[in-house]
């Protein structure tokens, strides 16, 4: 007779996948969940800038071009959903946000060429997407070396990453155990090994970022891990205002500078991953580095004359997750469908795993879901699906 499983589903990593990942396997019926987290805890979550967007960082065409306007489309869509679904949480527990518009600000006339041909894309295939020449006349703005503003639409906000956790921590009751050495099938269940012993379980969702490699060596060698930093900055000039609303999330130099605007004069720029050594690969930690955020204020001033700002702290270095073919990571592991990963998300993990958590509950339960399959780890297999696996 086989031992019966203690849990339903064990949950590797309490950032927003995991946490995500609980709040909707309850809501699906689930109860018996047990959440692993690592102590002390340096989640990309509690460290992000808190700017939601809809679509991907990069632009369009970076989908498009290598596969094609109709899947960038389905991926971009997808994207867009996980950026409405977590808008949707935010309204119903009324955690408070800001809204503005996802502005990618041209400066060279190569990208400015990319914008047209995203633009053009994007709204053949009925999706947001705009171009606007750059106008200097315009008070505030009588910039040198902006060209114009490609404009995707009004998927763009700020909010409070520790409000988001503690709402989300809050909606999540599971048995919380420390960090997860290994796992292993042991008969019919799952088990997982952490500092005080065994738990069985049905189902395993690793949600643990970069480390989903420790414990999953097929996948290691794909999750390339990046390292990238923002901080608060301030107009110098504490009586002019910013003419951009909160909430707006911008970027430019092919999203190699990012950030939101977060008040009528403050704003959190971020960027600096080629400016690292390696850009972070083999560190375990991202380091914070004042000089990387003296040029990304200076990169502003240069772009922004009337605009002048002023780094005022704080700032945080962060490690994330690019997948080697630049696709989020989502879904249940080639050879061992009762383990389900969730990682890769390039920068929009907080709309992307937020959705992420939300479609392995769906998975699990068996429930129809929004993701698409090109998204599953089943595309970095390099084995050939065995008899009778599901195709
Ligand atoms: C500088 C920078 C700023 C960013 N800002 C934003 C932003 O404003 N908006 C946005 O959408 N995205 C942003 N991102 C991306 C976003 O932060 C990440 O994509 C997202 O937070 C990843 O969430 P996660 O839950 O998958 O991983 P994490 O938040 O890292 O959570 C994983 C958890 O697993 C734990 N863990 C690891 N190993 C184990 C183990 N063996 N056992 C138990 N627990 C374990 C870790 O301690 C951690 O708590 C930013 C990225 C960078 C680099």
């Amino acid at each position: 007779m086989s031992v019966p499983y203690e849990f339903d589903i064990a949950i590797i990593g309490g950032g927003i996948t995991g946490l995500s990942a609980a709040y909707h396997l309850q809501k699906l019926g689930f109860s018996r969940l047990c959440l692993f987290s690592k102590a002390p805890d340096h989640s990309a979550t509690a460290q992000s800038t808190g700017f939601l967007s809809g679509g991907m960082a990069d632009n369009f065409t970076r989908l498009s071009h290598p596969r094609g306007v109709s899947t960038a489309k389905e991926i971009w869509s997808f994207c867009d959903l996980a950026y409405d679904n977590l808008l949707e949480y935010l309204q119903n527990k009324g955690i408070p946000y800001q809204k503005g518009e996802r502005l990618r600000w041209m400066i060279s006339e190569a990208e400015t060429l990319e914008a047209h041909t995203a633009v053009q894309q994007m709204s053949g295939a009925g999706m947001a997407g705009a171009w606007e020449a750059a106008n200097p006349s315009q008070p505030g703005l009588s910039s040198t070396r902006w060209l114009g503003t490609q404009k995707d639409g009004s998927r763009a906000a700020a909010v409070s990453v520790p409000l988001l956790l503690q709402q989300l921590r809050a909606d999540s009751r599971v048995t919380g155990f420390g960090e997860a050495q290994s796992f292993q099938s042991s008969g019919d269940a799952l088990e997982v090994t952490h500092a005080g012993g065994k738990v069985r379980c049905e189902f395993i969702v690793c949600a643990q970022h970069l480390s989903i490699g420790d414990l999953l060596p097929n996948l290691a060698e794909s999750l390339v891990p990046y390292a990238d930093q923002w901080s608060e900055c301030q107009l110098q000039n504490r009586d002019r205002t910013l003419p951009w609303p909160p909430g707006t999330v911008f970027s430019w130099q092919h999203s190699h500078i990012w950030g939101v605007i977060t008040g009528p004069n403050t704003v959190r720029i971020g960027g600096g991953r080629y400016l690292r050594a390696m850009a972070g690969i083999e560190a375990k930690v991202a380091s914070y580095e004042q000089k990387i955020t003296r040029h990304l204020a200076d990169a502003w001033n240069g772009l922004w004359p009337d605009l002048l700002v002023e780094p005022t702290g704080p700032g945080f270095g962060i490690r994330d997750c690019r997948p080697c073919d630049e696709l989020p990571l989502i879904g249940p592991m080639f050879g061992e469908g009762r383990i389900l990963v969730a990682t890769g998300y390039m920068g929009q993990g907080l709309s992307l795993g937020f959705m992420a958590g939300r479609c392995l509950a769906e998975l699990i339960a068996g429930q129809p879901t929004k993701l698409p399959r090109l998204l599953w780890p089943e595309r970095l297999r390099s084995l050939p699906r065995e008899k009778g696996e599901e195709s």
